[in-house]
């Protein structure tokens, strides 16, 4: 299953002085290790791109341009890497700069110092706890890969299953209006009455059908590398979608200042679309909708907030609800799918945020979720 190339588990070795290069070399051959020399920060960023599963760096050759390189080469590596670095200092007792460098280093990544002259054991024992660990992220990278194939395949699924079903399913509609028009006077009160069942399962099941494919949608969404989007535009055009609905229900919207994020434009929408939606349908009998938007900052990330002054959420399904198909109403009270507020949930997660809901039965919800800054 784990796809591996043969150069991702060898050893750089970066020692332009004295026999260090060739010491460490045979050091690590007694256990097969593959070792390669760079004689150059050019050839070392060259081999941590082609693969790499830890380099040792004498200190001497750690210049501010090679440090800036390596800080550089990090920074474009993608989150399930952490490449082991191992440090080959000076011998002698600490002093200042050698703590401060420590410092530099453990603020940069994963990097281990050993003091020279280093035992060949003690060399051997670090490359080898760097290697293991470094078997442990292409693990994590290969089920990661399994994951984002297993959901291509299931958005491939859903795509066809929809598709195919929506087929039949439009006959079902056709003919079943056909049937009421034309042979509607032939029915009797019963007979009618089935038609109609037959007609409103008929539109449920494509809705659901349409639901199920946007959630298969997102959970197909990648949230690395996004340009930043302004909020305000995803609430436009959710605002856009639901106008209808805004101008039946006679709901007041009120609208905080929004920022930039780094989510893609029609992802942020949906989800307005889908808790503005239940702001609107889940609203009192006897009250008009007040929905407010607005958005905090909290570190890197934004926490948005879409409250209403609806019948709220029972505190046991504060967390259910975010789950597919779930429901707290029969559709013959408020109609819907259960599929929102998961669509949501998924969006979400794709970005690394998360969704919350705070609320009090019968005094509003206020739906929480945080996006990258
Ligand atoms: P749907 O609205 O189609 O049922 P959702 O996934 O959007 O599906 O919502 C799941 C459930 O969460 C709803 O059935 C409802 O019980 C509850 N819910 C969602 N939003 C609100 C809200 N603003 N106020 C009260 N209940 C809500």
């Amino acid at each position: 299953m784990f796809r591996r190339s043969p150069l991702e588990m060898r050893v750089l070795i970066v020692a332009p002085i004295g026999r260090d290069a060739s010491l460490l070399a045979s050091a690590l051959a007694v256990l097969q290790i593959e070792t390669a020399i760079a004689t150059s920060a050019a050839t070392l960023l060259r081999m941590l791109n082609e693969g790499t599963g830890s380099a040792i760096i004498a200190e001497e050759a750690l210049t501010p341009g090679v440090l800036q390189n390596i800080r550089v080469w990090m920074d474009s590596q993608p989150a399930w890497s952490d490449m082991p670095f191992i440090v080959l200092t000076s011998s002698g007792g600490p002093t200042h700069e050698s703590h401060l460098r420590a410092q530099e280093l453990q603020a940069l990544g994963n990097f281990t110092l050993i003091e020279r002259p280093a035992r060949p054991d003690t060399v051997r024992s670090s490359v080898c706890a760097a290697l293991r660990a470094r078997m442990r992220q292409y693990e994590i990278r290969s089920r990661q890969e399994a994951l984002i194939k297993a959901n291509a395949d299931l958005e491939q699924f859903a795509h066809s299953a929809s598709h195919d079903l929506k087929e039949p399913l439009r006959s079902i509609g056709i003919y079943s209006e056909l049937l009421a028009r034309s042979y509607g006077t032939l029915l009797d009160e019963k007979g009618l009455q089935f038609l109609t069942f037959i007609q409103s399962g008929t539109k449920r099941m494509d809705a659901l059908l349409a639901d199920l494919l946007s959630y298969a949608h997102a959970s197909s969404i990648s949230g690395d590398a996004v340009e930043p989007v302004h909020a305000s535009r995803s609430l436009e055009a959710a605002l856009d979608s639901l106008a209808g609905a805004l101008r039946e229900s006679e709901a007041r919207i009120s609208l905080g200042e929004m920022p930039v994020v780094r989510m893609r434009q029609s992802h942020l929408s949906q989800i307005f679309q889908n808790l503005i939606g239940n702001a609107i349908k889940y609203r009192k009998e006897n009250e008009l909708p007040l929905i407010e938007v607005s958005a905090t900052k909290a570190g890197v990330h934004w926490v948005f907030s879409v409250a209403d002054n609806g019948i709220g959420v029972p505190p046991d399904y504060k967390e259910t609800i975010f789950g597919i198909f779930k429901r707290l109403h029969p559709n013959s009270k408020y109609s819907g799918t259960g599929i929102g507020l998961a669509i949501c949930h998924r969006i979400v997660e794709r970005y690394g945020g998360r969704i919350w809901v705070e609320s009090e039965p019968g005094d509003g919800s206020n739906f929480f979720f945080t996006v990258p800054g």
